[in-house]
């Protein structure tokens, strides 16, 4: 059991001093939240007797405090590789939207090899732990080999997904992606030949067989993920959410990113897509939404009365003109939220969690407007952001993390006071200025399941993971 000292601890909605976090590394857990000891005393007197008699080591973090680390619940790693590379259009082309951008994802998708799967994965995931992304739920459709046939091992490239996970120590759920067709009734493109599921009986056994690959790692487990209603065939949405609930597994869909995805599926079902889940049973607390974005009231009803999660994604949604989610509804409604950081066009849970709060003052014009209703008094914004960004997501993968509480996972960041973005801070100020302002790197360290993986900024393979990521980069151009 290590003990880890800051300045301050959040929980319960705010910043408290004086408290030691206790946690174990053999069950990756908080074994409690104690009184801190005088710095200079060798006896933690405030400690109980049994966790005194197991500490073996004390890590003093003056000028820090400790959060919960950030649960990323919607990421697709190789994805990493197009960051910067989408910002233009041909002269001839009237207009960029999802759709083209799309196309360059395909291309990317295609140039990939497992072992460039798994560095481009390695260094992602190590720039969230750097970021303060202690777990994330990673979406994971590329399946097949380049010509679109089945590995030798069908669970190749999510294989080297997991290991990259392993290797930097973050806790990810892999959301296994079943992904059928190039459109509702459509085959699939050529271009989306390596996201080919032929089978809902092959998804379910690959799954399956994934989920005892993942059981190697106490950080690793699996979900479901249909993709969208384009790309699943309405009469295995059913199959899917069984084995969901059979699982106790998260599940996980895209839903209504783009108008052109709710005309389809209106043409083709005359329900809007959050309707044609509904029907369909797959609307419940298990379930996460993701995007959302072109949903209609009753959708919103839809969602709130199941209590089922959305997932915003801001930045990729702020990246592709995605459209602003009905937050404020939704939120009213009784739905609740987890963010992703998505395409990784950006990797900063400070802005998915600020982006969120301010597209929808946007959009309403208005300021301070996604709370919870409180008694008398303040209504803060920075509570429920940051609930958003740790237990939302933690709700929406099924994990017991997202909170500094006995029992809970020991997943635990660091933030370093003295950044010049907090300057001037108070116990009082301090939560609104880390959700609406902190840089990411106002992060300094980092723990998961009770490691520490990053320390004063630094992670140990930090520099072999950038250069063969760069090596990767370079070589798709
Ligand atoms: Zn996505």
């Amino acid at each position: 059991v290590r003990a880890i000292l800051p300045d301050y601890v959040y929980r319960g909605g705010r910043f408290e001093a004086g408290l030691a976090v206790l946690v174990s590394e053999s069950t990756g857990r908080i074994v409690d939240v104690v009184p801190a000891w005088p710095r200079s005393a060798d006896r933690p007197a405030g400690a109980a007797a049994h966790v005194r008699d197991a500490l073996a080591e004390t890590i003093e973090l003056p000028g820090r405090a400790l959060l919960p680390g950030f649960v990323n619940a919607h990421s697709h790693a190789f994805q990493r590789l197009l960051r910067g590379r989408t910002q233009w259009r041909p002269s001839d082309s009237p207009e960029a939207d999802f759709w083209s951008w799309r196309d360059a994802m395909y291309r990317i998708a295609l140039a990939l090899s497992p072992e460039d799967v798994f560095d481009v994965a390695r260094f992602c995931f190590l720039e969230m732990l750097r970021a303060g992304i202690t777990t994330v739920g990673e979406f994971h459709y590329l399946q097949r080999d380049p010509d679109g046939r089945r590995y030798a091992d069908p669970l190749e490239l999510a294989r080297r997904v997991l290991a990259a996970a392993d290797e930097v120590g973050i806790r990810i759920v892999l959301l296994n992606a079943c992904y059928a067709a190039g459109g509702i009734g459509q085959p699939l493109g050529p271009l989306q030949r390596r996201f080919a599921t032929s089978s809902l009986a092959e998804y379910l056994s690959d799954t399956t067989a994934l989920g005892a690959a993942a059981a190697g790692s106490p950080r690793a487990s699996v979900g479901i993920a249909p993709h969208s209603v384009r790309a699943v065939p309405r009469d295995w949405l059913p199959g899917l959410h069984e084995a969901a609930t059979r699982g106790d597994v998260a599940l996980h869909m895209h839903v209504s990113e783009q108008p052109a995805e709710v005309d389809e599926c209106l043409a083709a079902y005359r329900l809007r897509p959050v309707e044609l889940l509904a029907d369909e049973g797959l609307l419940d607390a298990g379930f996460t939404a993701v995007h959302a974005t072109h949903i209609t009231p009753n959708e919103v009803r839809l969602l709130g009365q199941a209590g089922a999660c959305v997932c915003a994604c801001p930045t990729t949604e702020s990246d592709l003109g995605d459209g602003f989610l009905l937050a404020g509804e939704l939120l009213q409604a009784g739905a609740h939220f987890a963010l992703g950081t998505d395409s990784q066009t950006l990797i900063d849970f400070f802005a998915e969690m600020r982006l969120l709060e301010y597209h929808e003052r946007l959009r309403r014009l208005r300021r301070v407007v996604l709370t919870r209703a409180e008694p008398a008094g303040r209504i803060e914004v920075a509570p429920l952001l940051l609930e958003i960004g740790t237990a939302g997501g933690a709700r929406s993968l099924r994990l017991d993390t997202g909170r500094i509480e006995a029992g809970a996972l020991a997943d635990v960041i660091a933030v370093d006071l003295a950044h010049p973005t907090l300057a001037g801070w108070t116990p009082h100020s301090l939560a609104a200025m880390l959700a609406l302002c902190a840089p990411s790197d106002a992060v300094t360290d980092v723990w998961v399941h009770g490691v520490r993986r990053v320390a004063g900024r630094e992670h140990s393979l930090q520099e072999p993971a950038a250069r063969a990521f760069a090596r990767v980069a370079a070589r798709v151009g």
